[in-house]
This record gives structure tokens, sequence and C-alpha cells, in this order.
């Protein structure tokens, strides 16, 4: 596109290739983005909240995925209109900053464009309602704030994170376990925090899945888990004070590449090769057993002779673990990953109180269990299912609740759940837009019907009328002056979350407004759309 001027000095613009491009311009251009938007936010609308339905995704190549996760259900999804895509990552920076909340920012900014299309239509400028939003979101973060909540908790009471982490789970496909999956979250949250410097570094928890079990047998190990079995089926299955040797270089005899030559004629120089191999082999154990080694994990593979000559020394080996498994072995057992064999010391040993390895079922399925490391930080939480898609969900639903967990050691204010802090962020927006005397004051109120939205949605899942259910809940949080009041989506009997234990994160709920405020005004201001028409 280049912008050219005629002799009058008039501006026009010149389109290359101007019959192949499909041009939307003005209200038009608004109208086609809002509507793109609005149909990608109502897919996910049904997806909210703790009786909100599940999607079934196939990909190109056939694969299943069920989920409930907003996040992931965009991402699957194969959006390719380009303002679509502006939702899709939207939900993914959620999910990046947050962790939890990715459908209900969706929705939320879908309602927004829905009611901006209405302000359009009436002759409001854009910019007008963009600065409305702006306005009201900022009405509407400050107003969290004060309705938050601090939230107590310290590492011998981790109850109140259970609970929180159960609201998270208590909308996703395995909230049949929603308490002991909570429980597992947080205790691996709290196993790798830092408490004093409110930090969680969750690459430290490693989240591994087997096919088979019950979702009851999920589980926590205070260490990790390696998708390996020892070497050799003679060797130890469980090492107890295992000093390992973590080797990223061959562990065995160099090998003739292709470019050199060996030159064997005689049954005899065979021999002499063959015994020099065994020695240089026997060597290296000899060397690993001198710096007090008692099991060897390598990232490369050893042929099937030196594997029974290990046997034979007795040094239990374990091969062709990856890269990123070594580097959390060497972190959780404080050892140090070993590039040139040479320089193998014993300082450079991990130390684990327990190596043991351990089957499952039927089959010749075996992990390697490596527990009580010297530097314990790392955890491994370990999920059985069914089948592969209810732990591919699990695991996604084990994140939503360990970032939740992470979030509260960040900052440990919360809001309660169900809808209610958006129906009290309505009253106040729209109690706030008397004061502008602009047309702002439109955007702003449009701005606090968004905001009802996401509790209608909520109600509206759950089989409940949805603007009777809100309209009773709202004059119920004005007469009472009491924020907590939310949408009773589980039919427990009563209205105010407090009782329900539902809360979220203050910052998570924060974020969501933000974001979806930032999104919607983006989309606002596009006022021009130049694509490749279809042919
Ligand atoms: P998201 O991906 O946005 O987290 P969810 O499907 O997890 O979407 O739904 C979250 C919404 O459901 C939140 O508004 C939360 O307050 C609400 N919610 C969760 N559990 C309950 C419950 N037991 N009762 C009422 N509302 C709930
Ligand atoms: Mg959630």
């Amino acid at each position: 596109m280049a912008l050219a001027f005629d002799e009058y000095g008039r501006p026009f613009i010149i389109l290359r290739e101007q019959e192949s491009k499909s041009r939307l311009r003005g209200l038009d251009a608004q109208k086609a983005n809002i509507s793109a938007g609005t149909a990608v936010a109502r897919i996910l609308r049904t997806s909210l909240g703790p009786k909100g339905m599940d999607k079934m995704l196939q990909s190109p190549d056939g694969d299943i995925t069920i989920t409930n996760d907003g996040a992931t259900i965009l991402e699957q999804m194969d959006v390719d209109n380009q303002i679509g895509k502006l939702m899709v990552e939207l939900s993914r920076s959620q999910d990046y900053e947050i962790g939890d909340g990715t459908t209900g920012v969706v929705v939320m900014a879908g309602a927004l464009l829905e009611q901006a299309e209405r302000l359009l239509e009436r002759g409001i400028h854009p910019i007008r309602v963009a600065e409305g939003y702006e306005i009201a979101s900022k009405i509407a973060v400050d107003h969290l704030q004060q309705i938050s909540h601090k939230f107590e908790f310290n590492p011998t009471n981790i109850e109140p994170l259970v609970q929180t982490c159960m609201t998270t789970l208590s909308s996703k496909i395995v909230n049949r376990c929603k308490r002991s999956l909570a429980e597992i979250a947080v205790k691996a949250v709290m196993a790798v925090a830092d408490l004093e410097r409110k930090d969680v570094n969750l690459d430290l928890i490693k989240i591994e899945g087997k096919v088979g079990g019950k979702l009851e047998d999920t589980e926590l190990i205070y260490g990790i888990l390696v998708d390996k079995d020892m070497s050799h089926p003679q060797m130890p299955k469980h090492i107890e004070d295992a000093k390992i040797a973590i080797l990223t270089c061959p562990f065995e005899p160099p090998k003739p590449k292709t470019k050199h030559k060996v030159d064997i004629d005689t049954v005899e120089k065979f021999q002499t090769l063959r015994e020099q191999e065994r020695k240089y082999f026997d060597d290296m154990v000899q060397q690993c057993k001198d710096v007090g080694a008692t099991l060897v994990i390598c990232q490369w593979g050893f042929d099937d002779e030196a594997n029974h000559l290990l046997m034979h020394r007795n040094l239990p080996a374990v091969r062709w673990v990856g890269g990123v498994e070594l580097e959390l072995i060497a972190i959780a057992t404080g050892g140090r990953i070993v590039p040139r064999f040479q320089e193998l010391t014993a300082e450079k040993l991990g130390k684990a109180g327990l190596v043991r390895e351990k089957s499952f079922g039927t089959t010749k399925d075996r992990m390697l269990y490596i527990e009580h490391c010297a530097n314990s930080r790392a955890v491994t939480i370990f999920i059985r299912g069914g089948n592969k898609m209810m732990i591919e969900e699990t695991k996604r639903s084990i994140h939503d609740a360990l970032c939740v967990a992470r979030n509260l050691i960040r900052n440990n204010s919360i809001v309660y759940g169900g809808g209610a802090p958006e129906i009290s962020c309505s009253i106040a927006v729209e109690a706030a837009a008397d004061k502008y005397p602009g047309v702002e004051q439109y955007a702003v109120r449009a701005f606090a019907d968004a905001l009802d939205s996401v509790p209608m949605a909520l109600a509206e899942n759950s089989g409940l009328q949805p603007i009777e259910t809100l309209s009773a809940v709202k004059s119920q949080q004005i007469k009472e002056k009491n924020a907590c009041c939310g949408i009773d989506c589980n039919d427990a009997g009563t209205n105010d979350m407090r009782e329900q234990n539902v809360f979220e994160t203050l910052i998570g709920k924060q974020q969501q407004l933000l974001l979806a405020t930032q999104v919607v005004k983006m989309i606002l201001k596009i006022d021009d759309v130049i694509s490749p028409s279809e042919y």
C-alpha cells in the first residue's frame, strides 16, 4: 500500500494488485471485526464456570482433544480470521501471565465488543467508546482492589490454598478428584516455593502422565520420575543413598568413525582389538567406582556387551535419558552434568536417598523414581488415568491449579468468585458513569452492562434463568452491601460465595479486565481492513 498525491495535492492510496484485494473501511470495518470477535467469544461462553460444557477438537492428523480450558480450545481451533486470532492471543496472554481465567477473559472481551457495536450504531465515535472503556476499566480494577480480601496462609496450614485451587478445578472435567488434585498441586508448589522472596519456579515441577490406573492414583513424588528403566533387567531395582554420575559423554569405548580405517585380517588382531575395547570400558567402569558412583545415568547408550559388563561389575546404569531430564536430575540431586568423562570427580556426583524402579500393570512398563534428593526442590506430579485425553486434560487442569497457588504466594489478595466481583464492579461502574459529562458516559455504562454478561453466562450454563438470577443477585448485593454474592451454580443453597468457599486471585481478575479492555480498544481503532481477496 502506498500513499500518493495528485496534481492538486489530494492524497490517494495506491493498492498493489488492486483488483485482488478486498477492502473494508470505516464503520463496515469495525462491524466486521466486532462480529468476528464476538463469534469466537460465543464459542467459549458455554464453557465458562463449574457447569460449563467441554469441547472436543480434532486435529488435522486425527488426534482428539477434549478440554474445558479456554486457551487450549482456542489454540486448537485453528482460527483464521485476523481478529479471531487476536482473541486467541488474548486468551494466551492470560494463560501466560496468570494461568487461570482464560475463558473468562474472552467472554468479557466478547461482551465489550457486543456493547460497542450498539454504541457505534447510535453514532458514537469509536475513539469515544475506547476512551469510555478505558475509564471504566480503571474504575473496575480499583474497585476490585477495594473488595479484595487478604488471605492468610502459612506452610503449616495450607487448607486455604487448597480451597482456592479447588475452585479452579471445580470447572474442569477432573472435578471428581478436585480435593486430592488440589492438595497435590498445593504441596508441589509449597515444596518449590521460596516464601521469603515470594516466588515460585514452576519449572521445578514436572508433570508426567502414564495411561493406566485411576485418576485417584495420581501422586506427588518428592523427587523426579524418569520414564526409563535400568539398562539390564538383573540390575538392582532399589538403591539407597545413591551417588549418581550424570554423563552427557559417551559411556563406551571410542568407536571407529567412517573416516578411520581398521585393518583386521587375522583372528588374533580381532581378539586384541576386542580385548582393548573391553579393557577401555573396564577402566571407565573402574573410574566411576573409584569416585564412588553407585548409579550411572547417561544421555547416550551403550551396547549389550557393555551392559553385560556393567551388570557384572555391579554398577547399575540407565541409558538414553533425555537432556531435559538430565538437567532436572542434576538440579534435584545437586550433582553436576559431566560432559567429558575424564572430568568425573567425587564432588560432581548427585545424591539421592532412594532410587527405585517401579513397574505398572501387567505390561513391561517401568519407571525410575529418584527420591529424597539432596536438593529436594524439584518435584514431580505423576498422573494416572484411563486414556491419553484424560491425562492431557488433567495436566492442563493441574497447570491451572499450580498457577493459582503460585499467584497466591506472590500476592495473597483474593476476590470471591462465581461472578460476584463482576456484579460488584458493574454496580460501581454504573454509579460512577453519571460523573462523566461527555459521551464517554454511554461507554462507561456499556462497560457495566458487559460486566454483567459474565455472571449471566455462569447462570445460563448452570441451567438458571440468566436475567432473573442476575437481577436478584444484584439487588441482594446492593441491599446487603455484600460484594460476595454471586451465582449459586452448584445449587448449594446460598449465594454468598464466602460460604461456598469459591474464590479467585485478585491479580487474575484484574488482569482479565485489563487485557480484555486493551484488546477491545485495539479492535475498535481499526477502521481499514485490506486483505487479499479470496478466490
Ligand atoms: P476460566 O478458564 O476463565 O478460569 P472456568 O471454566 O474455570 O473459566 O470458570 C471460571 C468461573 O467460574 C469463575 O468466574 C469462577 O468464579 C466460577 N466458579 C468456579 N467454581 C464455582 C462454583 N463452585 N460456584 C460458582 N462459580 C464458580
Ligand atoms: Mg478456571
